[in-house]
């Protein structure tokens, strides 16, 4: 049983609640339907919708998005268009007017495409505390989560050339993930340089693939070399049964997903 939610206007009131044991709710698509099914305990929460979080600033150097930016704003903005293949991937429109950036990196697979994307683009997360505000690489973040007391309030990462992002689900449109690939790579005189491949439904959860960079970095891109990363990530991937798919499928497929995210056939 949910036993209040709060609405406060200010960022210092949300760190207030959360001292007092509250959980941020952002845009609920994923936590409220976990607290109807009783799956998550009772709780009080604090909605972040009011805080002033959902500033948006890109610069030449730098993309900063407010934690509770919906993915259909990100959508919608001509200059956040190196996420509308990963935004546009993530469920509908109706819920992509509710769901936001922040909850994306912490709910479970195989859910999270947003943020596989943003492991590929080696994005820092901005984490409010008692203690003052702090910024972490996601990739550091993402296996401990923040604490009860803490929460994020926005992401940054550096404009890159091109994203490849692919995702494979049931249907085109409005699935889940059986894999989910995104990766930066830059090249030079045909050889990869330099690479940042990051993989959904392929582990407990979203994972950067150092494996696979480096099997890239130094070669040409081509079948061999895509070949190659995915058989290097082979035995560091630790994909999962769900309804979506098995285990056995997800590892089966995607290398032919590895290969369409970077070679696009
Ligand atoms: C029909 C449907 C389809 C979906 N399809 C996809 C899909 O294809 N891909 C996908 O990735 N997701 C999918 N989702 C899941 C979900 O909609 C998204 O992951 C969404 O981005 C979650 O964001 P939210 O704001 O709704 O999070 P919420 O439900 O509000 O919160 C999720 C979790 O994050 C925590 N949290 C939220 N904001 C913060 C913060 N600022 N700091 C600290 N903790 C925070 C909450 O406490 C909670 O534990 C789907 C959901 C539905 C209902």
């Amino acid at each position: 049983m949910l036993t209040a939610v709060l609405v406060p206007e200010s960022l210092d009131a949300v760190q207030a609640a959360l001292a007092d044991e509250a959980r941020p709710l952002a845009g609920g698509t994923y936590l409220m339907p976990r607290l109807n099914d009783r799956a998550t305990p009772p709780t009080r929460l604090v909605s972040l919708r009011r805080a002033g979080l959902d500033r948006v600033a890109v610069g030449d150097d730098a993309v900063r998005i407010g934690a509770t930016t919906t993915l259909a704003r990100i959508e919608d903005d001509k200059r956040l268009a190196v996420l509308h293949p990963c935004v546009r991937s993530i469920a509908a429109r109706p819920v992509r007017s509710l769901a936001t950036v922040a909850g994306n990196l912490f709910v479970r697979q195989p859910y999270g495409d947003l943020a596989v994307a943003l492991l590929a683009l080696d994005a820092d997360v901005e984490i409010r505390g008692p203690g003052g505000s702090r910024s972490e690489p996601l990739e550091r973040m993402l296996p401990t989560g923040v604490a009860p007391d803490e929460l994020v309030t926005g992401v940054r990462f550096a404009p890159p050339g091109v994203l490849s992002y692919h995702k494979a689900g049931r249907r085109r449109f409005n699935s889940a993930s059986i894999v989910t690939i995104a990766a930066v790579l830059s090249t030079a005189d045909g050889v990869v340089r330099d690479a940042r491949i990051a993989f959904g439904g392929l582990a407990p959860r979203p994972m950067r693939c150092e494996a696979a960079e480096r099997a890239l970095v130094g070669h040409a891109l081509d079948e061999a070399s895509v070949r190659a990363a995915a058989h290097a990530a082979e035995p560091v991937i630790e994909p999962f049964d769900d309804a979506y798919a098995s285990a056995w499928y997800r590892r089966r497929v995607f290398p032919v997903h590895l290969r369409r995210a970077l070679l696009g056939h």
